[in-house]
């Protein structure tokens, strides 16, 4: 960690961000005890909304850990978190609609989810790269170095926006499959929506903060110009 006065940039992003955890954990759980009337199990929904849209050869499994939930491109999984597999709460419904979100859009080539993909491998080395040769380019006094630094962590920044599309459009399309099964009240549509928008915010919760860091890093290298 480097510090000088830049260092107050990142807090409103790392307060944000801690907010925006405590928010969506706290929702889930309120949600989590709220059982949907219907009472189909979240993965039994999920692939009966998936296959209504031509979605047949998804394999959905259960997965260790709370929030983990995730939809897998490269083995075409749906994987559910404990809470959720095998759950018919407000919660559950709307996470695992939420994952069957992304399949849908890998089913249809979704733009952005696609950018997203390929963008992956570059990222994960170019944003744990970005800080040794920013700091590198400290220590030397050297520019062009602290530029290639800025350059790296610009792309998590790229990456980080390209999120936000995939993910609010994963919510609507859950959102939406969810409303047209016919299968749920207006209150529990309502509760599935306050999740999702929780979960959201982590995402431009974080956004905010990579951007932030970003701008660090940049008064950073001019103060070093002169
Ligand atoms: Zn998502």
């Amino acid at each position: 960690m480097y510090f000088d006065w830049t260092i107050i940039l990142i807090l409103p992003g790392l307060i944000l961000g801690l907010w925006a955890q405590a928010r969506v954990k706290s929702t889930f759980e309120k949600y989590r005890k709220i059982h949907t009337q219907h009472g189909i199990p979240s993965q039994e929904l999920v692939r009966q909304m998936l296959s209504r849209q031509g979605v047949v050869d998804i394999a959905i499994s259960p997965t260790e850990g709370t929030l983990s939930d995730h939809y897998d491109p490269s083995s075409n999984t749906l994987r559910l978190s404990q809470g959720v597999y095998g759950s018919d709460s407000v919660s559950a419904i709307g996470i695992a609609a939420h994952e069957a979100g992304h399949a849908l859009q890998k089913e249809q080539g979704y733009g952005p989810l696609v950018i997203r993909s390929v963008m992956v491998p570059a990222v994960s080395i170019g944003s744990n790269l970005a800080w040794p040769i920013f700091m590198m380019g400290i220590v030397f006094s050297w520019k062009p170095l602290m530029y290639a630094g800025i350059a790296a962590f610009a792309a998590a920044v790229v990456f980080s926006l390209i999120t936000l599309p995939v993910e609010f459009d994963a919510s609507r399309r859950a959102n939406q499959m969810l409303s047209e099964s016919g299968y749920f009240t207006q209150e529990e549509l309502s509760g599935v929506r306050k999740v999702l928008n929780a979960a959201a915010l982590t995402y431009v919760a974080s956004f905010i903060s990579t951007l932030m860091q970003l701008l660090r890093l940049i008064l950073i290298a001019r103060r070093r110009n002169d």
